[in-house]
């Protein structure tokens, strides 16, 4: 399936000068969110994962039906203020912005193989940030998985020491 067909690409969005990848577009079409779900759930039998983390909102949009598929158990990571107990933190900067995400310190078991999921790779930062968080508890990052990569924002650089897989280069 060529996943792309289902990517709506919004001009001037949020800012001008940002062509948004926008996936709801994949979302509401079940052929394609099942398809580009079962990609994921592939890739995280491949690299052996045994938890799915994801940066809110779309990294549980496409990191939760992964989870569910594969019966294993997902680990949210929020902005700061969001989670209810005690928290870990670290600041990323954003390709429009910064800020600091957060996870719940037990939400990761120490040596537990982690899938970190999200809509789409941009500047790397927001992975970078989630990385670090999941690494401080313990986690061990098999890989991570993205609908989208914008090839032209180098953020794979920043994933040098990792696993990366992305279903659509733009
Ligand atoms: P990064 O931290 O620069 O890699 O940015 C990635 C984050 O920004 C992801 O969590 C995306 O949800 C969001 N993002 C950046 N650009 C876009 C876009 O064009 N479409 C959808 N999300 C985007």
């Amino acid at each position: 399936m060529d996943l792309k067909k289902y990517v709506t690409i919004v001009e001037d969005w949020p800012k001008p000068g940002i062509r948004f990848k926008d996936i709801t577009t994949i979302m509401d079409n079940g052929e394609a969110y099942k398809y580009a779900t079962d990609q994921i759930v592939e890739y995280a039998k491949e690299v052996d994962a045994d938890i799915i983390v994801g940066p809110e909102a779309r990294g549980f949009i496409i990191g939760c039906p992964v989870a569910y598929a594969l019966g294993i158990g997902f680990a949210p990571v929020r902005k700061e203020g969001k989670l209810p107990r005690e928290v870990i933190r670290a600041e990323y900067g954003l390709e429009y912005g910064k800020d600091v995400l957060t996870m719940h310190k037990d939400a990761i078991k120490p040596g537990q193989r982690v899938l970190i999921v999200d809509d789409l790779l941009a500047t790397g930062g927001t992975i970078e940030a989630t990385i670090k968080l999941v690494e401080e508890l313990g986690g061990v990052v098999v890989g991570c998985a993205f609908l989208i990569e914008l090839s032209y924002l180098e953020g794979r650089d920043k994933l040098k020491d990792y696993n990366i897989r992305t279903l659509m280069q733009y």
